[in-house]
């Protein structure tokens, strides 16, 4: 399956259908200033349905690693993405419908809406805001120069105190 797909949402969801795929990290743009790099690639799985109030939805779940960059280090976090999120195809015909979906997040109804534009959306609400290995597994790119200035300083004063 093209990496490209683009599907009609509303015809999608009310037809069932189902899309497996891939998505090239690269191709998330909005993603880059999260990232490291752009390596990797994340599968996906899109099926239409309706729920009970025969309301038409896309089931989508998103699985892979992406490498963001830990904000402590500047270094590479491999973070692995595991999402399933259900998505309500917002038909626009009841004026009160973003109220009524709640929690739920939605999709435009559309005839050319792109997969891989849908499966970033559930990324970037996937990923923590600001990503940091363990702690205690690295340290503080620019906290430790000052660490370590403060530290050359209170060594040449204790240096001053001995002389
Ligand atoms: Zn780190």
């Amino acid at each position: 399956m093209s990496a490209q797909a683009v599907i009609d949402s509303l015809e999608f969801a009310r037809t069932g259908q189902q899309m497996h795929g891939e998505v090239r990290v690269g191709q998330l743009t909005r993603l880059t200033d999260s990232l490291f790099d752009t390596g990797g690639t994340l599968k996906f799985t899109l099926a239409g349905g309706g729920d009970a109030e025969r309301r038409p939805r896309l089931s989508l779940k998103v699985e892979g690693e992406i490498n963001l960059r830990c904000q402590r280090c500047l270094g590479s976090l491999v973070y692995p993405v595991a999402v399933e999120s259900n998505l309500l195809v917002l038909t626009g015909e009841a004026g009160g419908e973003t109220a009524e979906i709640g929690d739920l997040d939605g999709v435009p109804a559309g005839p050319h809406i792109e997969v891989w534009a849908l499966v970033e959306d559930e990324v970037l609400l996937a990923i923590p805001i600001a990503p940091r290995h363990p702690e205690g597994q690295c340290s503080a790119a620019v906290k430790t120069t000052q660490d370590d200035s403060a530290a050359s300083a209170f060594a040449v004063l204790a240096k001053l105190k001995q002389n």
